[in-house]
């Protein structure tokens, strides 16, 4: 008989702690507890990595070299696993450009299936209509939509002579590689400010040819315009291009909608062959639930099945909330949430059971009204026969689990342990850190800071916002609402394009992998020095490149391995064992703890370990954001987006001078219950040193704390992009909108004695 159950014995992967669990089959499994428990350990790190490692085991060598690499964890027993698929928030498609709502979701396949049988003109084939094939592409663009052209704007700078550098390119300038062949031909002036030319000249230093051969003064045959030699080297090149050539392009080129195709990225037969009166290049600019209710109106028994598999689809993604977008969208402009959910629709179209699905915070940039849906997709998955993984710190979606694990207590060492296992209801009783978390309820803020002043956002109509005028007030905290695709991101990027904002982001810190919270905070000269200090030896010897550091490794730890075509490997210094010091050097300690056994300090240890005031002064800004709790050898590339994000407000906490605005985008993300109030506080800070902090948001603790609410919508796409709402949250009652019924929800949810 199958086991029951996924079975773990002495997992310790990261921070878990010999952790024993038994995670039920079938059943759809909500992981919870504070940021940096261990959720992520346990779920992608432990049974993802686990699963995903024996399925590559099981292809041939070659073929093992495509898949995705799996780092197999620390576990001593496990069992009752089945084929993992991760749905995570990395955006799809990477930077590639041809990736759509239509190619990622397979509809796009589709709808060119449609084309092929029922055009008119007939094309035949339906490589005849994809942009990826050279039978449909656009020759112009190849199929790109985009064509890369010159930012000529940006070549020159008027105010200055071809001598003073007038002529922005690299190696263009005075004493560059080409600037004898513009400044020495005798045709220029290369003394004159490029202003006081007249205009054939400027044309003609520009693109040579006819407009240099108009100049009475002949320049040399074979005189070739600034732009045209730019193109040449840069543009009209086979070679592969140096880093520094790239950034040359992205400085002086720009992309522009493809002048044959107008972006359709298509031949001109397959542009102009129409199904239903509309072009294949109109289709997917419409809006899916549009599209969907076209479709439906096909009838020929010959293309039934392509028209039953469209319609699933697409019908999939308004299920999930997505019918505001268009298939034509590219993917690299989708939020992290919609790309989510937009993975999640191709899984729900396969008929494989028995998978184990791995679902990272699917509620992200969902309206409270839109996790409903969310809610019955990960139902639907579960009820085709699947087992499904959830971590979440929605309670909404805690409240449908077939059964809530709790990892803790706390983040860091301090968690890594199995708290709570049992129902939702159990849970709200457990006394655990979610457990007290859910029982407890903030207030609405009934007496909101006032205003230092105000600025005006106007006439914003970005996607698709309708000519919006909205005053921002100053020195406050405003929140940005509205369901998904109402508008908030286009009326944030427009703050950002008419005023001097900042924005605060869930990008990585650093992508060097050296990069910790000692290189960040500054405190390694200070910590030579407090050692030095303590044992009478000179600071020098604690520096990882000093005769101090260990002789094999040079003071890394590890030892790198180039295996020529292979992947190089990095493995642990076998003289020191990763500890980068000479035994001397390790001897030396300061409270009982070596140079090396800092790194394995968290940030909040070591504000009490290392007695020293500068070093707990840097430490505090960490804690401050609530990070007290990661280590201070950590690499910074380990740490999440809100981690991220709390790293950057930190820093502005410390070194913005002047009131600043600031825009962050959902930072509740990846944050626990408990976690938000310490981002209330965090943004309350900012807002007490005279700053403006805008944010978007979903979550309503969040909402009820702003001292002036925007709520946008009231729909997705162009059912929204209106003010529904501007003042302050207490004075939202009684309108039927979505932001303003889920505020009553549970306002009257927890005003009820009994919550259970
Ligand atoms: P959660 O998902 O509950 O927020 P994680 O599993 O991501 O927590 O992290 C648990 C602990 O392990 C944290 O202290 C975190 O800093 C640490 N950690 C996570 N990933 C790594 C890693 N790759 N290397 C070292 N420590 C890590
Ligand atoms: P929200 O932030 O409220 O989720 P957005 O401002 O991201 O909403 O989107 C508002 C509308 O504009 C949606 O219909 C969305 O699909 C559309 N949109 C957003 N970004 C783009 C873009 N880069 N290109 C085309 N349409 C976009
Ligand atoms: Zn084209
Ligand atoms: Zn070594």
């Amino acid at each position: 008989m199958a086991e029951r159950t996924i079975t773990l014995r002495r997992a310790r992967t990261n921070n878990l702690a010999d952790l024993d669990v038994d995670v039920p089959r079938n059943r759809l499994v909500v992981f919870v507890g504070v940021s940096g428990s261990g959720k992520s350990s346990l779920v992608f790190d432990t049974i993802a990595a686990e699963a995903g490692y024996q399925l590559n085991e099981t292809f041939p060598p070659f073929a093992r070299n495509r898949l995705p690499k799996w780092t197999r964890p620390d576990v001593e027993h496990i069992e009752g696993l089945t084929p993992v698929v991760v749905i995570d928030q990395r955006r799809i498609g990477g930077g590639n450009a041809r990736s759509t709502v239509g190619t990622v979701t397979d509809t796009w396949t589709y709808l060119r299936l449609l084309f092929s049988r029922l055009s008119r003109p007939h094309l035949g084939e339906s490589n005849h209509f994809s942009f990826n094939e050279p039978a449909g592409m656009c020759p112009t663009c190849s199929g790109l939509g985009e064509v890369v052209v010159s930012a000529v704007e940006r070549f020159l700078d008027l105010d200055r002579s071809l001598a003073d550098g007038a002529i922005r390119l690299p190696g263009f300038g005075n004493g560059g590689y080409w600037y004898s062949q513009y400044a020495d031909i005798g045709t220029f002036d290369a003394d004159t400010p490029l202003r006081q030319w007249s205009r054939a000249e400027r044309e003609a230093l520009l693109y040579g040819g006819r407009a240099a051969a108009k100049l009475g003064r002949k320049p040399p045959k074979e005189y070739e315009g600034v732009v045209e030699r730019f193109e040449r080297i840069y543009l009209h090149t086979s070679d592969s291009l140096s880093e520094r050539k790239q950034d040359t392009i992205r400085r002086f080129t720009k992309a522009e909608t493809c002048p044959e195709c107008a972006g359709d990225r298509l031949n001109k037969a397959a542009r102009t062959a129409t199904v239903l009166d509309h072009t294949i290049g109109e289709m997917p600019r419409l809006e899916i639930t549009e599209l969907a209710g076209l479709v439906r109106t096909i009838t020929s028994a010959r293309v039934a099945p392509v028209v039953a598999a469209l319609t699933a689809r697409l019908d999939a993604m308004i299920t999930i909330g997505l019918g505001y977008l268009t298939l034509s969208r590219a993917t690299t402009t989708l939020s992290g949430g919609e790309s989510q959910r937009i993975k999640t629709v191709k899984h729900l179209g396969y008929s494989l059971t028995e998978m184990t699905y791995v679902v990272d915070e699917p509620t992200v940039g969902l309206h409270p009204t839109d996790v409903e849906s969310v809610i019955e997709l990960l139902e639907r998955l579960r009820d085709s026969g699947n087992n499904v993984l959830v971590v979440e710190h929605d309670p909404a979606v805690m409240a449908h689990a077939d059964q809530v694990i709790e990892i803790g207590p706390d983040a860091g060492a301090g968690g890594g342990q199995l708290v709570f296992q049992g129902t939702f209801a159990q849970l709200r009783d457990a006394g655990t850190p979610t457990g007290r978390a859910l029982a407890r309820h903030r207030p609405l803020k009934l007496a909101p800071r006032p205003a230092t002043g105000h600025f005006t956002v106007a006439g914003a109509d970005r996607n698709n916002l309708r000519h919006l005028t909205v005053r921002f007030p100053t020195g406050v905290l405003t929140v940005l609402t509205g369901v998904a695709g109402s508008g908030k991101s286009s009326l944030a990027d427009e703050l950002l394009a008419q005023h001097d904002a900042t924005v605060i982001d869930q990008k990585p810190v650093s992508t060097n992998r050296r990069s910790t919270p000692i290189t960040y905070t500054g405190i390694a000269p200070a910590i030579r020095k407090l050692f030095a200090r303590h044992n009478h030896v000179p600071a020098g010897l604690f520096s990882a490149n000093s005769e101090g550091a260990c002789p094999d490794c040079k003071g890394l730890g590890v030892i790198y391995t180039d295996l020529a075509f292979m992947d190089g490997q990095e493995v642990v210094c076998e003289t020191c064992h990763g500890r980068r010091f000479t035994p001397e050097v390790l001897a030396h300690t300061v409270n009982g703890l070596s140079i090396a056994d800092v790194d394995d300090l968290t940030v909040g240890q070591s504000i009490v370990q290392l007695p020293d005031e500068g070093i707990a002064r840097a430490l505090r800004q960490l804690t401050a954001v609530g990070l007290g709790y990661l280590c201070l050898g950590q690499s910074l590339s380990t740490l999440s987006g809100g981690e991220c994000q709390r790293v950057k407000i930190a820093k502005e906490l410390r070194q913005a001078t002047r009131p600043t605005t600031y825009v962050l985008d959902e930072p509740t993300t990846g944050l626990h219950m408990n976690d938000i109030d310490t981002l209330l506080h965090v943004l309350d800070s900012l807002v007490e040193q005279d700053h403006t902090v805008v944010v978007i948001e979903h979550n309503l603790d969040v909402i009820r704390q702003a001292d002036w609410l925007i709520d946008l919508g009231p729909g997705p796409g162009r059912h929204g992009g209106t003010v529904l709402f501007e003042g302050h949250v207490a004075d939202y009652t009684g309108h039927p909108t979505p932001t303003c019924q889920a505020l009553a929800h549970t306002e009257s949810e927890t005003r009820s004695p009994a919550g259970h």
